[in-house]
């Protein structure tokens, strides 16, 4: 894995609205690692820093490890990284100056953990683990959040860095909430795997919409909102304006499509299509972005997004590929 350098070719650019899935990108070298690999395993994540998530995700399930395993590991890396802005450290706090990190996890058990309105630890997916492992809980916030992290050995400190708290203090200059997505203040990671024994994880994690009201908490780290796994069907992740996820039930829309018989591409664009309609005349339509991703039991997947400039990293036995996901709308 160490020596596998990727590079990510530009084959074809030009994307029609509403297009199902279409490829942009593919690599020049084509097997993520030199063991063996479980045929039936595959990642897919959110948005382009899902490329570099997705690798020791894939190390993980490439070895025969479990996609929960898969899921926590790559969700950890961009929480670490402080140049992500939407994403634990280094993310953009919320109006007070304050980094709160919401995340979640799933198993093939159903098992699920979460934490919302987290403060001071770089790793909430790890904590949501945690929850879903050690507690008869399924979701933990603020400061009891904080208090079980603790007592769990994680380690607290400040998420919020030198260039994030400038931009906070410009953004206070004329404090204008506008929650535009596929910009620098706004995209969770979510990934989903499944695993060489047939099972299916999915984990998302986030630092929310950027200079949001302290206390607010999107649809990451709630179960049927921003995740959902159920090892019978599939599973799903979203990213975009959780508000609107929310206000949807949109993973479970797009779970009970897939149990219904739509492959994964159809309940994507369905759940899409139902928040477009339902936005129609709101407020937030000016601005809206949401995105999903799903994948079945048989590792078919779907992508699909209200607005162009969603992005998703595929990981698989051949190879990884980062796509442009098909829309309705182009941002006027
Ligand atoms: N869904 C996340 C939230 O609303 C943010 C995003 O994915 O863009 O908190």
């Amino acid at each position: 894995m160490k020596n596998n350098r990727r590079h990510f070719i530009k084959s074809s650019a030009a994307l029609l609205a509403g297009a199902a899935s279409p490829v942009v990108y593919s690599m020049s070298e084509s097997t993520p690692s030199a063991l063996p690999v479980p045929s039936a395993a595959k990642i897919i994540s959110t948005w382009n820093f899902a490329v570099e998530a997705n690798k020791p995700a894939w190390e993980i399930l490439s070895q025969g490890g479990t996609a929960l395993d898969a899921v926590e590991v790559g969700a950890r890396v961009p929480e670490a990284d402080e140049n992500n802005h939407s994403v634990g450290y280094g993310g953009f706090p919320d109006r007070e100056g304050i980094v709160t990190l919401d995340a979640s996890i799933m198993d093939h058990h159903s098992n699920c953990g979460a934490v919302a309105c987290l403060e001071g630890f770089k790793h909430p997916i790890s904590i949501a683990r945690k929850v879903m492992e050690e507690t008869p809980h399924v979701m933990l916030v603020g400061k009891g959040a904080q208090k079980f992290a603790l007592a769990q050995g994680f380690k607290k400190q400040n998420l919020l860095t030198e260039k994030a708290k400038q931009k906070w203090q410009q953004w206070l200059r004329k404090s204008d909430y506008v929650p535009e997505i596929n910009v620098e203040n706004h995209d969770t990671i979510g990934m989903l795997a499944l695993d060489s024994h047939g099972n299916l994880a999915g984990a998302t994690t986030t630092s929310g919409v950027a200079w949001k009201m302290h206390g607010r908490v999107g649809d990451s780290p709630i179960i049927g909102a921003g995740l959902f796994v159920d090892n019978e069907v599939g599973a799903v992740a979203c990213t975009g304006l959780g508000e609107a996820v929310i206000r949807t039930g949109a993973s479970t829309v797009v779970m009970e499509m897939m149990r219904a018989g739509k492959t994964p591409q159809q309940a994507c664009e369905i759940a899409t299509q139902r928040i477009h309609k339902i936005h129609k005349n709101h407020r937030d339509m000016k601005y809206l972005q949401v995105a999903f991703i799903a994948m079945n039991t048989q590792g078919k997947h779907g992508a699909f997004s209200l607005r162009g400039g969603f992005q998703y990293a595929i990981a698989e036995p051949n190879g990884q590929t980062l796509h442009n996901a098909g829309h309705i709308l182009k941002w006027s």
